[in-house]
């Protein structure tokens, strides 16, 4: 960034920013974006999850990490070479009860141990509400550390709020009239980072349109209703994402035929959250399917098929 009036010139170019396309990614990617190029800078997303990406990052891992976390690996891995930068960022919680699960705490420091002889250079930004780091302090911070000056930084994460949000806006929209269809609707239950996956999460969708079943999204929701639904089933459940799933399946468990937790093995939070699920809402079918390092997908295809006509018997179109 140039000071008004100064006359230098500089050949050094910006940094291109990497984006691994997992975990926080569907969540955050329009933030990213619009942060970045509001600033001026070029950003690089890696591709969709394949196959190869999920070998490179299980071999990166250690075997105890979740599937998401393995996958996380595999794009940071897929990128090098290709950017400057690869954005790591590391959220510990967005206040009080609003906790992120420990690996988003923990992502920045893990990506730099497991890659620290690759010359591979990281940047992170830090969400801390509770020790006093909220999301726009973040940002500032993420841009100033960039180089640019506070009032640009400041400016740049009011504008890629206002683009995350209405981009938000439009996606949670189009989840809502999937509830308005007369077809057999099963709610998805998993986070964003597995349901929009393309090796892991996408193909369970195309199997349920196959089956002309319409599959409804549980990750796409008014968050802030969400969140405050989520308490009449549980107070006590602390992680952000568990929490918003939790008020999502409240608030359109009597607009669905049945009810699909979709999970990453071996997660912690949702090993504790689905069990309660399971018993808090006894009326509503589900399925839950855990996902692991796959081969081959004829395991989760009989299981589909099994559900839907179990939900087509009880319409009584079977
Ligand atoms: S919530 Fe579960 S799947 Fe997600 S990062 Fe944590 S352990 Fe992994």
């Amino acid at each position: 960034m140039k000071e008004k009036g100064n006359t230098a010139a500089v050949t050094a170019r910006t940094p291109v920013i990497g984006l691994p396309r997992a975990l926080l990614y569907e969540r955050e990617a329009v933030m990213w974006k619009a942060f970045f190029s509001s600033l001026g800078m070029r950003g690089i997303i890696s591709a969709p999850t394949n196959r190869e990406m999920l070998r490179l990052g299980a071999e990166a891992a250690i075997d105890e990490v979740c599937l998401s976390t393995k996958i996380y690996l595999g794009h940071v891995r897929s990128l090098f070479g290709k950017c400057d930068l690869i954005l790591v960022p590391r959220v510990s919680n967005y206040g009080l009860h609003r906790n992120m699960c420990t690996k988003f705490e923990s992502l920045y420091d893990l990506v730099c141990n497991v890659f620290r002889n690759t010359g591979q250079r990281f940047l992170a930004y830090n969400v801390d509400v509770l020790g006093g780091i909220s999301e726009e302090k973040a940002f500032v911070d993420l841009g100033m550390a960039l180089g640019f000056g506070r009032k640009d930084a400041v400016r740049a994460f009011r504008r890629a709020g206002r683009a995350a949000a209405e981009d938000w806006h439009k996606k949670i929209s189009r989840e809502e009239r999937l509830y308005r269809t007369d077809q057999i609707k099963v709610l998805v239950a998993g986070h964003s980072y597995l349901t929009e996956d393309a090796y892991i999460g996408r193909p369970l969708f195309q199997y349920l349109e196959e089956m002309g079943v319409v599959p409804i999204r549980a990750d796409r929701v008014d968050r802030k209703e969400a969140l405050r639904q989520s308490v009449r089933v549980s107070p006590t459940i602390k992680w952000e994402m568990s929490r918003e799933l939790l008020g999502s399946i409240q608030m359109h468990k009597s607009k669905v035929d049945g009810l699909i937790l979709m999970s990453a093995f071996p997660c912690g939070p949702d090993s504790m959250v689905n069990e309660m699920i399971i018993r808090k809402f006894p009326d509503i079918p589900i399925l839950n399917i855990v996902m692991d390092n796959q081969d081959g997908t004829a395991g989760l295809e009989t299981r589909l098929e099994s559900f839907t006509d179990i939900l087509k018997l009880k319409r009584g179109e079977l």
